[in-house]
């Protein structure tokens, strides 16, 4: 019943929405039946387009992989928002920090253009919301839904942004932390951060009476330990083969790949090389 259905592909990448996803615009559309049909409907409509723009979002972070050459087996919706599953995250900091930051960016490019196409009319309710502290007379439901969307886009960049796990603002602050340090102790640190930051939504979640702000900070907390967990499952398991490489190298002298000959693939660099004997022939980029 909850299996995903592929909606097609967006930049050659499969997207999928999750079964449990229609719920959330069932449950909003029951929800709020009592403001009536056409008020329900508007916000289940303003539902499925701020997931097109979480879909875009991910988009964002797939294509910035891509020119890194790293491929994104596909993105599902869910209703807590978009999976890109890449291959890999890249692990150089300045790559990370690109890709964490192409999600977002595309929330910023789709807010801007909805705030270049908005009606003026729009454009001074909005003013007047932000002075009365966000709220405001009620718009035609065309230029509603218009505020909205153009909202939620902003809390996404917002959200995303919060230096925590595992949001995009959690892997641009360890990036930023690689440049000093290990990706051991880069990733270390930010799950600290991110712990902190979960204390902060459970106790403003507490005192504003908000479960979602409370339910945020267990998220946050696990997801931060778990990331931790592979990154340094991943550090033991690089440490392990060297280790195991050396071990072996003590016992039958140097690998023959010391004298190789063939060709070999550099991911990083996008280039064949030819070897002979162990000595680099030439290169050749691909195209
Ligand atoms: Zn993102």
């Amino acid at each position: 019943m909850f299996g995903s259905l592929k909606l097609g592909k967006l930049f050659g990448i499969d997207l999928f929405v999750h079964g449990t996803f229609w719920l959330l615009p069932l449950y909003v559309f029951l929800n709020n039946l009592s403001g009536g049909v056409a008020a329900a409907g508007l916000d289940v409509a303003v539902i499925f387009a701020v997931f097109a723009c979480v879909a875009l979002h991910e988009v964002g972070h797939a294509v910035a992989a891509r020119g890194y050459g790293i491929p994104t087996r596909d993105i599902t919706l869910t209703p807590l928002g978009g999976i890109a599953r890449l291959e890999r995250m890249p692990e150089k900091p300045l790559q990370e920090i690109v890709v964490a930051l192409a999600g977002p960016l595309v929330n910023v490019a789709i807010a801007l253009s909805i705030t270049a196409v908005m009606p003026a009319a729009t454009v001074g309710r909005i003013a007047e919301a932000a002075a009365n502290g966000g709220y405001f007379t009620v718009l035609d439901p065309a230029s509603e839904f218009v505020f909205r969307v153009w909202g939620a886009n902003v809390f996404l960049v917002l959200f995303n942004l919060l230096p925590a796990f595992p949001m995009d603002g959690g892997r641009v602050l360890r990036a930023l932390l690689g440049t000093m340090t290990n990706r051991v102790q880069a990733t270390r640190i930010a799950v600290g951060v991110s712990g902190v930051l979960a204390v902060l939504f459970f106790l403003v979640g507490f005192e504003q009476s908000s479960l979602t702000l409370m339910l945020i900070a267990p998220f946050i907390f696990m997801l931060g330990r778990a990331e931790l967990a592979a990154v340094r499952a991943q550090a033991a398991r690089r440490e392990w083969r060297r280790a195991a490489t050396e071990f072996a190298q003590t016992l039958f002298g140097p690998p023959p790949a010391d004298r190789f000959s063939g060709w070999r693939w550099d991911a990083d660099r996008r280039v064949w090389s030819e070897w002979v004997n162990g000595v680099l022939v030439r290169e050749v980029r691909d195209v």
